[in-house]
């Protein structure tokens, strides 16, 4: 775990949120801000900063796997979603846990 860094606490469940979906490796919670009606957070268990970090194939995987379940269990998988994750500065990264954001829903 980095020090001080609110998704690793989040990932370990040592800081309350809103749990949505976890596998070994991928942990899933509401956004605090949601800017649309479905704003879930995928994270790593493990740190890492974001995407542009190496990450290895069966950590992607099980990423994409909860963001997949996540997207079902939130209704959206059919209608429609979109996912962002913001990396560096010049993308206004707030958090440096790579955070995959699941958006959907009618805004
Ligand atoms: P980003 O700007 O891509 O780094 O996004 C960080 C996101 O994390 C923002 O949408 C915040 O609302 C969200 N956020 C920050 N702290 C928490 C928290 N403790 N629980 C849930 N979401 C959080
Ligand atoms: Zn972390």
């Amino acid at each position: 775990m980095a020090d001080d860094c609110i998704f690793c606490k989040i990932a370990a469940g040592e800081v309350p949120s809103t749990k949505v979906y976890e596998n070994e490796m991928a942990y899933a919670f509401e956004d605090l801000n949601p800017m649309m009606p479905v704003h879930t957070l995928v994270v790593p268990k493990k740190h890492y900063r974001n995407v542009a970090d190496e990450l290895p194939a069966d950590e992607l995987a099980a990423l994409f796997e909860a963001v997949r379940a996540v997207a079902a269990l939130k209704g959206v998988d059919e209608s429609g979603f979109r996912i962002i994750s913001n990396a560096g500065a010049d993308a206004q990264q707030t958090v440096d846990h790579l955070h995959i954001h699941v958006l959907g829903g009618d805004p």
